[in-house]
C-alpha cells in the first residue's frame, strides 16, 4: 500500500522505516527540511536502535521525504499523522500541530480524486479524531466523511527500543468510524503477526491514556513505597522483588528511583488530567501521581545536601542526561530539575551521558560537558547518577579521580559499589 507519514520525529520515522520494511511505499512529510534532507540521505534524524540500518536499505526505494503536502497525498491512499501533542502552559493537551497538520493535509485532499484514510498516531485525548481532526479536514478538503476516511492508531513504542517495538507489538488498535478505513488501516499490518483490537476511535485514544497512566501510576507507587522504605531501613528492591512476583501484579515498572520522564508520561497523565477536568471529574490519584514523580528529583538534591551542605562553589558532577538508557532524548528528563536546583543552590555542575551531551547543551548551555564519566567526575565532591545507562553499572576506578567519593544513585544502578565510596541511593 502507499502511505504518507506526516511528522517525522520519534513516532513518524520509525513508523515510516517500518512500514517500508513491511514492504509499503512511503513518503514522509515535515515542515523542518534539515529532517527531509537527512531522511533521503539515509540518515536518521534521531538516535534509534536499528533505524539507521532501516533507512539506508529503504532510503531513495521504498522511503522518500519532502516537504510537499500536495504530492505526498497525491501519491498515497493512507496518512498517518505523527506530529507533537505537547503540553501548553496549564499541563493540558496543546493540539496546535495536529489541527495545523490537519489542515494541510484537507487542503491537499481538495485537489485529490478517490479514496483517502487519514490516520492519527499522535496520542490525543479522547473524542479528538471525532471533533477536531475531523471537522478539521472536511473544512479544509470541502469533502464529507465517506468520501475519505478517518482512524485512530495510537503507539505504544519504547524510546530506545522503537524499531524491535514496532515490528514485535503486543498490540495493534485499530479506531475507526467505519468499517471500510477501519479494514484499511488494519491490513497495513498483515505483515506482523499480532492480532489487530478493533474499535471506536474514542476507545483507542483512552486505550493510549489508559497504558501510559498506568505504566507511571506503578512507577509513583513504587517511589512512594521507596521513600517510605528508606526511612525504615527496609530495603525497597526486595519488597517489590516478592511483590511483583503476585501474578496480578507483576515484576514490571516497580523500581523506585528518580521518577519518570520522556516526551510520553508526564505530558500524558497531565493531559489525562485535564481531560477529566473538562468533563467535571478530579482525578485524585492521577495529580498524585504526578505530585510524587515531581518531588523524586528534589530528593536527590537532598540528600546530597544532607551529605555535604551547602552547594555554593561546589564541584557536582551528574551522570546521566537522556531521559532514559539508549535514547539521546531528554524531554522530560528528571536530570532537568536536578541540574536546575544544583545551579540555584550556587553549585558548579560537569556533566556526561553517552548519547545526550548535544542536545542537553541546548537547555544548560553554561556547564560543562565531557565524553567520559571518569573526566566528568574527576575533582567532583559528590556525583549524581540520573541515568541507567549500561555503561554506570561498571564504573569503579573511574570515582577515584573525585575530590570527595560521595554517589548518590537515583537508578539502582550501582549495584555493587566500591568499598570506597560513600553511597546513597534515593530510595534505598
Ligand atoms: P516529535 O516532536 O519528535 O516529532 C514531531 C515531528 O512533527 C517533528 O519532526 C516536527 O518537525 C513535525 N511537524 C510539526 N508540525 C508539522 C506539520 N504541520 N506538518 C508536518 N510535520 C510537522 O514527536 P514524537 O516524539 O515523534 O511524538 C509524536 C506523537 O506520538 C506525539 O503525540 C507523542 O505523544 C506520540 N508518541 C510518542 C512516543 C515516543 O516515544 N516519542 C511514543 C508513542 C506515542
Amino acid at each position: 500500500m502507499k502511505i504518507s507519514v506526516i511528522g517525522t520525529g520519534y513516532v513518524g520515522t520509525v513508523s515510516a522505516a517500518c512500514f517500508a520494511e513491511l514492504g509499503h511505499d512511503v513518503i514522509c512529510v515535515d515542515i523542518d527540511k534539515s529532517k527531509i534532507d537527512l531522511i533521503n540521505a539515509g540518515i536518521p534524524p534521531i538516535y534509534e536502535e536499528g533505524l539507521q540500518e532501516l533507512l539506508k536499505k529503504h532510503a531513495g526505494k521504498r522511503l522518500s521525504a519532502t516537504s510537499d503536502y500536495d504530492s505526498a497525498i497525491m501519491n498515497s491512499d493512507v496518512s498517518f499523522i505523527c506530529v507533537g501533542t505537547p503540553s501548553d502552559s496549564e499541563g493540558n493537551i496543546d493540539l496546535g500541530i495536529v489541527k495545523a497538520a490537519s489542515a494541510s493535509i484537507g487542503d491537499s485532499l481538495r485537489k485529490k480524486k478517490g479514496y483517502h484514510v487519514i490516520v492519527v498516531k499522535s496520542t490525543v485525548v479522547p473524542e479528538t479524531t471525532e471533533k477536531v481532526v475531523l471537522p478539521v479536514i472536511e473544512k479544509h478538503s470541502e469533502k464529507h466523511l465517506g468520501e475519505f476516511g478517518i482512524a485512530m492508531n495510537p503507539e505504544f513504542l519504547r524510546e530506545g527500543k522503537a524499531v524491535h517495538d514496532f515490528m514485535h507489538p503486543d498490540k495493534i488498535v485499530v479506531g475507526s468510524m467505519d468499517k471500510k478505513s477501519g479494514d484499511i488501516v488494519a491490513a497495513l499490518y498483515n505483515g506482523l503477526k499480532r492480532e489487530v483490537t478493533r474499535t471506536n476511535p474514542r476507545t483507542a485514544e483512552m486505550i493510549k491514556y489508559v497504558n501510559n497512566s498506568f505504566l507511571a501510576t506503578k512507577i509513583s507507587f513504587a517511589n512512594e513505597v521507596g521513600n517510605i522504605c528508606k526511612e525504615l531501613g527496609i530495603d525497597t528492591y526486595e519488597v517489590m522483588s516478592a511483590v511483583g512476583k503476585d501474578f496480578r501484579i507483576g515484576p514490571h515498572f516497580l523500581n523506585a528511583g528518580a521518577g519518570f520522564g520522556g516526551s510520553c508520561f508526564p505530558k500524558d497523565v497531565k493531559a489525562l488530567i485535564g481531560k477529566a477536568k473538562e468533563i467535571g471529574y478530579e482525578p485524585q490519584l492521577l495529580k498524585s501521581v504526578i505530585a510524587v514523580n515531581e518531588g523524586q528529583p528534589a530528593r536527590m538534591v537532598m540528600l546530597l545536601k544532607n551529605k555535604i551542605g551547602s552547594l555554593e562553589g561546589k564541584n557536582i558532577a551528574v551522570l546521566g542526561l537522556a531521559f532514559k538508557n539508549d535514547t539521546d532524548d531528554i524531554r522530560e528528563s528528571r536530570s532537568i530539575p536536578v541540574i536546575k536546583d544544583l545551579l540555584d543552590e550556587g553549585a558548579v555542575v560537569s556533566a556526561y551521558d553517552p548519547m545526550a551531551n548535544e542536545n542537553m547543551k541546548k537547555l544548560f548551555g553554561g556547564i560543562r560537558y565531557y565524553s567520559s564519566a571518569a573526566d566528568a567526575l574527576r575533582g567532583a565532591d559528590a556525583c549524581l547518577i540520573m541515568t541507567e545507562w549500561d555503561e554506570f553499572k561498571s564504573l569503579d576506578k573511574e570515582f577515584d579521580v573525585m575530590e570527595n567519593r560521595l554517589v548518590i544513585d537515583g537508578r539502582h544502578i550501582l549495584v555493587k559499589p566500591g568499598k570506597d565510596i560513600e553511597y546513597v541511593g534515593i530510595c534505598w
